[in-house]
């Protein structure tokens, strides 16, 4: 069997949104494997460049140009390099692209080449996606956002993510079970408060009612979990993904009906904890540029509490040093799109767990079919995934790909039931 690429071809294709995306497959011999970019709502300032056409088609967000560095730039030159070298291909686009955020040639093309390659690696080698990244047996604990705000919604809830933690339970597949039993109890307690308009769905798959405020959010969350027989803070904890450099108007954060001064947001975040200790992880709680708030709430919670970084480091080595510089998080959000290839994802992976702190491999709002980020969590190793409710085919797709590994290692299947 070959182990040279012998074909590239991209493609335009839709992701969950309707958006175009990026679709690259890569070719040895007859073999071979595929990606599907996906793509965020919530980007962060610093995330490495998703190239669009602008104009009219598409209303601007056309790929065809990313494409086209694919089909006629990218793909030709990397013919017959060694597909298990990934790194080498990785760091060759990086050099050929040779800006600092891939602007040139588009994270969109570089990542689909990227991952197409690691999955043709793992076919080739007869191996599931999981076992080529790494010996991990271990499957994350989900992060199910089932109650969406912020830019995935159309309402006025500030916060973007509410997120169901099922921790205390033995394996995944009981932990998901838990959790869809809740969605679906947490649908019906919606629908009965708020009217049936409450139960539309956000982009991830979480409910998009007219709530206004955290606090709303998390009671019915939390009455929904009481419902079902399951225990807050023992089976079950929440977890919250601000995304606050969406609602930080000139310097204040405008959320639940109020306008915050930074110092005042920290203490809003205090007494939300105080109130609700079952608020296990807040992601993004403050500004991308703000490492001194996050590091305000590290201090105080140490590693009672997960302080996730997600548009603050941007899988980004760089901001992951400022942020360790700065004790600024002691959680990494991981998206492989935010920074265009494996092998520097890899690196942002290895750097944060230098330093002991956990992962949360997660999908982007834009997203597809494909499964990849189920496969690099359990390979990885890392504590969390979060990608979005147990509804719409693009984010359950995911689910049931950590369903089928699980079954697939039986015995040596492990977990992640820790807080
Ligand atoms: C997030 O902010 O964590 C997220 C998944 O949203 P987006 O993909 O819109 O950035
Ligand atoms: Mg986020």
């Amino acid at each position: 069997m070959t182990n040279e690429i012998s074909k590239v071809r991209a493609r335009e294709v839709l992701d969950s949104r309707g958006n175009p995306t990026v679709e690259v497959e890569i070719y040895s011999g007859n073999q071979f494997g595929r990606f599907i970019v996906p793509s965020g709502a919530s980007t962060g300032q610093f995330e490495a460049v998703e190239l669009r056409d602008g104009g009219n088609r598409f209303h601007g967000k056309g790929v065809l140009q990313a494409v086209k560095n694919v089909n006629e730039i990218l793909g030709p030159k990397v013919l017959g390099r060694d597909i298990f070298d990934q790194e080498g291909l990785d760091k060759f686009m990086i050099e050929l692209d040779g800006t600092p955020n891939k602007a040139k040639y588009g994270a969109n093309a570089i990542l689909g080449i990227s991952i197409a390659n690691m999955r043709l690696a793992a076919k080739n080698k007869g191996l599931w996606d999981f076992e080529y990244i790494g010996d991990s047996k271990r499957l994350p604990c989900p992060m199910l956002n089932v109650i969406n705000g912020g830019s995935h919604a159309g309402g006025d809830l500030a916060i973007q993510e509410f997120m169901l933690m099922p921790i205390g339970f033995d394996s995944f597949k009981d932990g998901l079970r838990a959790s869809v039993e809740v969605y679906h109890q947490l649908k019906k307690q919606l629908k009965k408060k708020y009217g049936s308009s409450a139960i539309n769905l956000g982009d991830e798959g979480g409910f998009a009612p007219p709530i206004d405020t955290a606090r709303d959010a998390i009671d019915i969350l939390i009455a929904s979990i009481k419902d079902m027989g399951y225990k807050p803070e023992e089976q079950f904890y929440l977890g919250i993904d601000a995304a606050a450099s969406e609602f930080l108007h000139d310097g204040k954060y405008h959320i639940d009906g109020k306008i915050l001064a930074r110092d005042d947001f920290i203490n809003y975040y205090y007494e939300l904890v105080e109130d609700y200790p079952i608020l296990l992880s807040l992601e993004d709680p403050f500004d991308e540029n703000d490492f001194e708030a996050f590091g305000d709430l590290v201090t105080k919670y140490g590693s009672t509490r997960a302080i996730v970084a997600d548009d603050l480091t941007v899988t980004n080595v760089e901001r992951i040093n400022t942020a360790i510089d700065k004790g600024a998080m002691n959680y990494l959000l991981l998206k492989v799109n935010q920074i265009g290839s494996f092998t520097e994802a890899k690196e942002a992976f290895d750097l944060t767990k230098s330093k002991d702190w956990g992962v949360v491999i997660s999908h982007r709002s834009g997203e597809t079919e494909d499964t990849f980020i189920a496969d690099l969590s359990v390979g990885m190793g890392a504590e969390r995934i979060k990608t979005g409710a147990p509804a719409r085919s693009e984010r359950v797709a995911k689910y049931n790909q950590l369903l089928r590994i699980e079954e697939y290692l039986g015995d040596e299947a492990q977990y992640y039931n820790k807080i």
